[in-house]
């Protein structure tokens, strides 16, 4: 496995310089950009052409499940061709570099295809998520004004059709199943592909040039447009490198919906960029069939999510000693926090622990995580990755950032600005953009600590700390409390208005399967969070629901969680997923 031996020689170097230099001095080829023959970087030939002419052309890139057990495969020199028939087919419907590309389908070929074939145009690449309605895919196309989206003809038919053309800036639709009712400004993307060039030269993009749209989670509020650039893969490549340490050897399985960051850096672009074979699932989430595709597929590195890793922890363990998964020998989560009792249960279970990494949207990469070579903190993050500087800061006086140099001191998680994939402005929003820098910090808006081994664990998001009678409370301390509740699926914890205490603390719980809410199970988790947190720490009451709000990428919305319960305006909800409370 690889050692992050950056810690000797990168403690404190974060400039883009200084990333230069590792990347050159400390990772081997495979895991560095190539560049252009051109002196230009992109994103789409680093994935996938990079690839041309060596022992990976031939071997599959991309193997789909579709919902019904069909197995497709295609291999790297497939992938290049037809992309570069996308690329092609974009230039033939009047769409220049920097034009806007939409997606807004499932996990289908063409989602990927198109991905890489915008990039390859020098276009620009936004997902949505296919299960967003209509409101919320065309707020986000009128941000980002799209100039093309792709998508399915029954999702165009329920979400797109009857306002698509009041858009001013899209000129075309792309129908991934055809276009049979000869809709115009719409077109059957097979007859495109067929009559596009499949040896369409990429375009010669600059490391600064705009490459990914993403939108945020709307965990905190409206989602924002983050914007990256084409320099990013390199920090796509070394972060998938130290942190899911892929080798081209690897059959990888990232479980991320393709509308989310994660579905896209992780789910698309690192794991070609670094040659593995890469396992697309067209269903949603079931048990049964995860553990049969990690058995199958012989997965060896996992990618997944905290809520998904809950959701089998709650169908048991039975279900898990049904499968042979000797393949496994790397499992990671990203997302939100996840809470020491997922980690363990990983290792008793599954036969290793999950390895947790933080990063965001604006971060374009993994900054912070449980290194596949260094022991696992259950409930910590991890260690900042090579050539990233993170620190806990909080602001003196005059608002400027210090850093915390004690142990153990809560403050804004805050990285040194420079690294390759840190965003390049939230979409029109030049001045919230601003606000996140101080000093030089990106300051990240969660609140975290750091240990004395240098081991960052998370307290919360800024906006979902809890004051109660002096006492800064991160909700994800008590609700890792809750958690190990053998009872307990998932905790939400927030602060509601008290009189005397200014805060106090209120935990919303979802049970495992078969087991009923009651009176007793209620005192016996207020005894538990009593005697792990003390009483001021400890929830003062405990709601009991069937689902806790999340947003579709699978973080508790713990806003709406308190909303509800105060009875105020909801805000914006365009990502809420569950919603049965
Ligand atoms: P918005 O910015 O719109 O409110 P969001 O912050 O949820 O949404 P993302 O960029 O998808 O949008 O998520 C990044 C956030 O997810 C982080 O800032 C952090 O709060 C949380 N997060 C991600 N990974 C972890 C992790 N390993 N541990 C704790 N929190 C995490
Ligand atoms: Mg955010």
């Amino acid at each position: 496995m690889v050692k992050p031996i950056y810690k000797q020689t990168l403690a404190n170097s974060a400039n883009l310089k200084d990333y230069q230099q590792a990347k050159t001095e400390l990772l081997p080829s495979h895991a560095q950009p190539k560049g252009l023959l051109s002196g230009g970087l992109n994103i789409g030939f680093e994935a996938v052409d990079r690839h041309l002419g060596t022992p990976n052309e031939d071997k599959v890139a991309l193997r789909w499940i579709s919902k019904d057990d069909q197995i497709v495969n295609f291999s790297y020199r497939d992938l290049s061709k037809q992309s570069n028939r996308f690329a092609d087919l974009l230039a033939q419907l009047g769409l220049p570099a920097g034009s806007r590309v939409f997606s807004l389908t499932g996990r289908r070929p063409e989602l990927y295809i198109a991905a890489i074939g915008t990039l390859k145009a020098g276009c620009v690449f936004t997902p949505l998520f296919s299960a967003f309605g209509p409101e919320p895919i065309r707020s986000r196309m009128e941000i980002g004004e799209a100039n093309l989206i792709l998508t399915t003809r029954s999702l165009y038919r329920r979400k797109l059709k009857t306002w698509w053309r009041e858009l001013p800036h899209l000129k075309a639709v792309l129908l991934i199943d055809g276009n049979p009712d000869n809709e115009p400004g719409c077109y059957d993307l097979t007859t495109m592909m067929t009559n596009a060039d499949q040896e369409r030269p990429c375009h010669h993009t600059q490391a600064e040039d705009m490459a990914l749209l993403h939108f945020t989670s709307g965990t905190t509020g409206k989602p924002k447009g983050v914007i990256h650039v084409h320099q990013a893969v390199q920090h796509h490549l070394l972060s998938a490198y130290y942190a899911l340490d892929l080798k081209p050897s690897d059959i990888y399985w990232c479980t991320a919906d393709p509308g989310w960051v994660t579905g896209t850096t992780y789910g698309i672009i690192a794991p070609l960029c670094l040659g593995v074979t890469m396992i697309i699932d067209e269903a949603e989430f079931d048990a049964e069939r995860w553990y049969r595709i990690l058995q199958d597929q012989h997965v060896t590195v996992w990618y997944t999510a905290p809520t998904a890793i809950r959701m089998l922890m709650k169908t048991g363990e039975e279900l898990t000693k049904q499968f042979d998964l000797s393949a496994l020998r790397f499992m990671a989560s990203v997302g939100e926090p996840l809470n020491p009792e997922a980690v363990e249960w990983g290792d008793k279970v599954l036969g290793m622990p999950f390895h947790d990494n933080w990063w965001q949207t604006e971060t374009g990469g993994i900054m912070i995580a449980n290194f596949p070579s260094e022991p696992v903190k259950p409930g910590s993050m991890g260690q900042p990755l090579p050539g990233i500087d993170a620190a806990i800061v909080n602001p003196d006086k005059d608002g400027v950032p210090q850093v915390e140099t004690a142990p153990m001191q809560v403050g804004e998680l805050a990285l040194k600005s420079g690294w390759p994939s840190m965003f390049r402005g939230y979409l029109h929003q030049q001045k919230k953009y601003q606000h996140c820098f101080a000093d030089g910090w990106y300051l990240s808006g969660d609140l975290a600590m750091r240990d004395e081994a240098g081991y960052f664990w998370f307290v919360g998001r800024k906006d979902d700390l809890i004051k109660s009678s002096g006492h800064l409370i991160g909700p994800f301390e008590v609700e890792s409390v809750l958690m190990e509740h053998p009872a307990v699926a998932e905790a939400g914890v927030i602060g509601v208005p008290d009189p005397v205490a200014g805060q106090r603390v209120m935990a919303f719980v979802t049970l495992k399967p078969d087991i009923s809410a009651d009176e007793t199970l209620q005192q016996e988790l207020l005894g538990l969070a009593r005697k792990r947190l003390g009483a001021a720490v400890a929830p003062k009451e405990i709601a009991f629901r069937h689902n806790l709000p999340k947003t579709r990428s699978g973080k508790i919305m713990r806003r709406l969680l308190k909303a509800r319960e105060l009875g105020l305006p909801e805000g914006d909800i365009s990502t809420l997923e569950s919603d049965e409370l």
